[in-house]
């Protein structure tokens, strides 16, 4: 399995508009971060994970990659601002398949409502949504397991597909949430910044849950430019701890080769 991270920025990107810190002026490609998104790949088939106002440049810049299905964490619009953008993968029979809790479908129905009108304009975009509770759901072959996670007051989910766990937008993590991924390979999680926040997880707070989790290797994603440029931040992690940046392909070794290595 393999994981694109299409974009690795907290709502505002980076560089955030009219900011002129040492993060927003650097010039290493990997200070640009568009808003968060990932696409993971299985046996040739790419889930999408959210769909940010970004969405039609990161698919343009990863080479218009075909999509089997859209999983949405959350409708914040960093992860859900893009979907009219889908229209060019809503030509299958029953539109895009799109899987997202039901308070999800709900506000999509709300943004995009001419997606869901009895008779639709010609050409809007046409969605399928299958609404999703705790219940793991197979896409394409694959298995995925949601991952009920706190933003704040708002629940949320991550995705755990095979040997990868998914975690954006995360404040805390239940206990419950902990024991589904506890040890796996690959471990994606929200780290905003140094300094305290809300509703995401800062740096250390990241950091606290990697130590519990004790994946093989983590990578911080939804990262704000108060987190300091990529190559200063990246100092401060520990081993097994990466800092994502956008265009970033990582290979997960699924738990198949795993077992066979046991
Ligand atoms: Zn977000
Ligand atoms: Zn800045
Ligand atoms: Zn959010």
């Amino acid at each position: 399995m393999k994981l694109r991270f299409l974009g690795t920025g907290t709502s505002t990107g980076v560089p955030q508009i009219m900011c002129n810190c040492p993060t927003c002026q650097s010039r290493d490609e990997r200070d640009r971060r568009l808003r968060c998104s990932a696409m993971v790949t299985y046996k040739d088939k790419n889930i999408l994970i959210d769909c940010g106002p970004d969405f039609r440049q990161q698919m343009l810049e990863s080479g218009s990659p075909s999509l089997e299905a859209l999983l949405i964490t959350h409708s914040h619009y960093d992860h859900v601002g893009g979907v009219d953008d889908l229209r060019p993968y809503c030509a299958m029979g029953d539109g895009f398949p799109i899987y997202c809790r039901a308070d999800v479908a709900g506000d999509l129905r709300d943004r995009v409502p001419y997606c869901f009108a009895e008779v639709p304009y010609p050409g809007v975009p046409a969605f399928n949504i299958t609404e999703i509770t705790t219940k793991p759901f197979v896409v394409a072959d694959l298995e995925v397991i949601p991952l009920p996670v706190m933003h704040h007051r708002l629940p949320i989910v991550g995705f755990k597909m095979d040997n990868l766990a998914y975690i954006t937008d995360a404040k805390k993590i239940p206990d419950s949430t902990l024991e589904l991924i506890r040890g796996i390979d690959t471990l994606v999680i929200n780290g905003l910044r140094i300094k305290d926040h809300i509703s995401h997880m800062n740096l250390q707070q990241a950091l606290d849950v990697i130590a519990e989790v004790k994946p093989r290797v983590a990578y911080i994603t939804h990262i704000s430019h108060d987190m300091g440029p990529y190559a200063e931040a990246s100092l401060r992690l520990p081993d097994g701890v990466r800092l994502a940046y956008d265009g970033l392909v990582i290979h997960i070794p699924d738990q198949f080769d795993q077992d066979e290595n046991n």
